[in-house]
Order: structure tokens, then C-alpha cells, then sequence
């Protein structure tokens, strides 16, 4: 159903709905897919899955950075969870998307508030820190800031996009860092990206399966899939891939009893928990993946509560920004 990807993606990237939910705080069914915006709520969480055996993976969210304050700010923000979690004894890492610290304008003030976020994560008994892979058009300024820490440090991982023509060649390129392997999740153009799911799920086992049998790094698989997690639960017993070179990943609030089994089973297991106000482009994003998603939000949109919660004009704005969005991506079909 692309049309409707094309929709959710649409929406995902509009600067103006995203302010007006930032101000209104995770509504629409979000509240079910992030962690709250208190550190409270968050340390909370973590120690619900801590002690069912599952460790996370944090994103302090934001996007559409555009300043060097706000790049800052968000600097400031992942350190202050990194300190609830180290502090409170927990067990979990980072997830950071190098836009929210500045990429867009400055790719130089990204790399050196990502070094200093890597410094503190020194003194975090080595955090793991993991970048996450955005568009396509960022790719670049993600390899080139790699390229320039990974050296220095060594708990700097990102993720490989398996719908990208070019994931085969960042397997090969990075064998000694930890990678999450995903699907991805934003709009390509053929150029660059298979575009159905039968070749996109192909790519994607294949590069699992190459990268599992030459990396002695950490590999997360990072998938809902039930058909490809139980294809790779079998070749990772068949190649007796060992415990520490693997473990699973969802996302938060996303099929909680299957992640639930998996890690029963004595799988290492990973949760990737969102955190904060600025919601609007992930949530987006996930109705894109799996228009079903929606349930979260119907179930919301029903309650008495929620418009009074978002205010008349805030909710006129929204209102107007989801309709013009709408119609200017039929239109432009
Ligand atoms: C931990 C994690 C981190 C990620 N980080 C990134 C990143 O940095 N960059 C990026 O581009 N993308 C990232 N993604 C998103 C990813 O690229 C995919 O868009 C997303 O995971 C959806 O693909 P999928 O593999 O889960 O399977 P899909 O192809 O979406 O679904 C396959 C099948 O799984 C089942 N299924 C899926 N979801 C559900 C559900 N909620 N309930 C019931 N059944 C379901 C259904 O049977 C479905 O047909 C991340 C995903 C995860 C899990």
C-alpha cells in the first residue's frame, strides 16, 4: 500500500505538525510506544524490562534540529539520561541520530558533540553508543563521522539498512563494530533501494547471515518478523554462532510478548525505548511500516480527554496540517 506509506512518511516529515505535537506531549496512541518524557517514567521502564531480563537501547527523540542550541540541548539531554542509567544501576545504551546533534548544518558540530557524548560514555563503564541510520542523503556524513571516532573509541556502532543496494558494502566496510541490522524505514528511490518486501526481506536475511558468520562483534537483529526471527534462531544454532555475538531488538511497545519469549528462551535481548515529547516523526514513521498501528491511535483518538488535552487551536492546527499534507500527497500521485 504505498499510498499510505507515502502518507504516514509524508506526515513524518512535516516540520509544522511535528512542532505543534512537541508542544502537545505523546498523544494519538504514541503514549504506547514511548517511554514517557520524565526520567522518572523512563528509569521506570528500564527497570520493568531490566528485571524480566531485557536490556534497552534509549532515543532521547528529536529531529528536525536546526540550531546550534538545539543541537546542543539535545547534546545535554542524552548525557542526562546516560547518567539516570548509570547511576541508577541499569542496564542499557544509547540509540542518537547524528541530525539531533547538528548534521544537517554543521556536520563538524556533530562530530564533536557526539565525541564528547562518547567521553561520558567512557566514564559510564564504556556505554555502548549507537548511531542511528536516518535518510539516505545522511548516510555519508553518518560513514565519515564513524570513520573518524571509531578509532578512538570503541563503543561506537550504527545500523545497516538492509533495503539499500549499498548494505553489502558497509558490512564488509565495518566487521569490528557492533551493527543492528534492520529493514529500514524511510522512502528511497529505486536507485538506491529495493522496494518491495519479498526482495527487501531477502537482502536482509542474506546480509544477517554474511555478517553472523564473519563478525565476532555484537549483531542485532533487529526485526518484528516472526518468519525471519525463526529462520535465524535455526541458522544461528546450525553455525553455533555463539551467545555473545547476537541478541534480538524491537521496539518498544511493539509485540511485548513475543520479545517477552524470546528472551524467556535465554536469548539476549534488546528493547529500543523512545523517550521524550518531540514523538510525532517516529510514530509517524511506524504507521508507515504497518498501517495496523493505527489500533494505538484509534483507541486514543476516542478518549473525551484528548481534546481538551491538545487545546482548540493546537488541535486546529494539527487538524489542518494532517488535511493539507494529505491532499498534496494525493495530488501529487
Ligand atoms: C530496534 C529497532 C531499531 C531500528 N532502528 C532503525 C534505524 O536506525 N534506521 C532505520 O531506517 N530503521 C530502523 N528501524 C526500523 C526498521 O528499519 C523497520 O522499518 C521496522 O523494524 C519494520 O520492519 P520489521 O523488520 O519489523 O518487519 P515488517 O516488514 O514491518 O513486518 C514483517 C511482519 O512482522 C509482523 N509484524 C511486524 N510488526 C508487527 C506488530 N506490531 N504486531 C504484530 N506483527 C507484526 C507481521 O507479520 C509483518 O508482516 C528499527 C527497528 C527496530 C526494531
Amino acid at each position: 500500500m504505498p499510498i499510505v506509506k507515502n502518507f504516514f512518511i509524508g506526515l513524518s516529515n512535516n516540520p509544522l505538525l511535528n512542532k505543534t505535537a512537541k508542544e502537545i506531549g505523546p498523544m494519538l496512541g504514541a503514549n504506547k510506544v514511548v517511554a514517557g518524557n520524565t526520567i522518572t517514567a523512563l528509569v521506570d521502564t528500564i527497570e520493568r524490562l531490566n528485571n524480566k531480563g531485557i536490556t534497552v537501547t534509549v532515543d532521547c527523540l528529536g529531529e528536525f534540529v536546526l540550531t546550534e542550541g538545539e543541537a546542543i540541548q539535545a547534546k545535554d539531554q542524552i548525557i542526562e539520561v546516560m547518567y539516570a542509567i548509570y547511576n541508577h544501576n541499569l542496564d542499557g545504551h544509547m540509540s542518537i541520530k547524528l541530525s539531533q546533534l547538528g548534521s544537517e548544518f554543521d556536520i563538524d558540530l556533530a562530530y564533536r558533540n557526539l565525541r564528547e557524548i562518547l567521553l561520558k560514555a567512557n566514564q559510564f563503564d564504556n556505554m555502548h553508543i549507537n548511531i542511528d541510520t536516518e535518510k539516505y542523503d545522511s548516510l555519508f556524513d553518518i560513514t565519515q563521522v564513524l570513520d573518524r571516532l571509531k578509532g578512538e573509541f570503541k563503543n561506537v556502532g550504527t545500523v545497516i539498512q538492509a533495503y539499500l543496494y549499498k548494505a553489502d558494502a558497509l558490512i564488509d566496510k565495518y566487521p569490528e563494530l557492533r551493527l543492528r541490522m534492520v529493514k529500514g524505514a524511510y522512502k528511497e528511490s529505486d536507485t538506491i533501494a529495493y522496494q518491495t518486501k519479498e526482495e527487501i526481506d531477502k537482502n536482509y536475511i542474506r546480509l544477517m547471515e554474511k555478517r553472523l558468520l564473519n563478525s565476532k562483534n555484537v549483531t542485532s537483529i533487529a526485526t518484528h518478523d516472526d518468519e525471519i526471527i525463526k529462520h535465524m534462531k535455526q541458522f544461528i544454532k546450525d553455525n553455533n554462532i555463539e551467545k555473545s555475538q547476537y541478541e534480538f531488538q524491537m521496539l518498544y511497545g511493539f509485540r511485548t510478548d513475543l520479545a517477552e519469549k524470546i528472551a524467556g528462551e535465554g536469548n539476549n535481548f534488546c528493547i529500543y525505548v523512545p523517550y521524550g515529547n518531540d514523538w510525532f516523526s517516529y510514530f509517524m514513521r511506524r504507521l508507515a511500516e504497518r498501517p495496523q498501528n493505527l489500533n494505538l491511535m484509534f483507541k486514543e483518538v476516542i478518549k473525551p480527554d484528548i481534546l481538551k488535552k491538545a487545546g482548540v487551536i493546537s488541535g486546529a492546527v494539527a487538524s489542518f496540517g494532517l488535511a493539507t499534507t494529505f491532499l498534496y500527497h494525493i495530488f501529487k500521485k
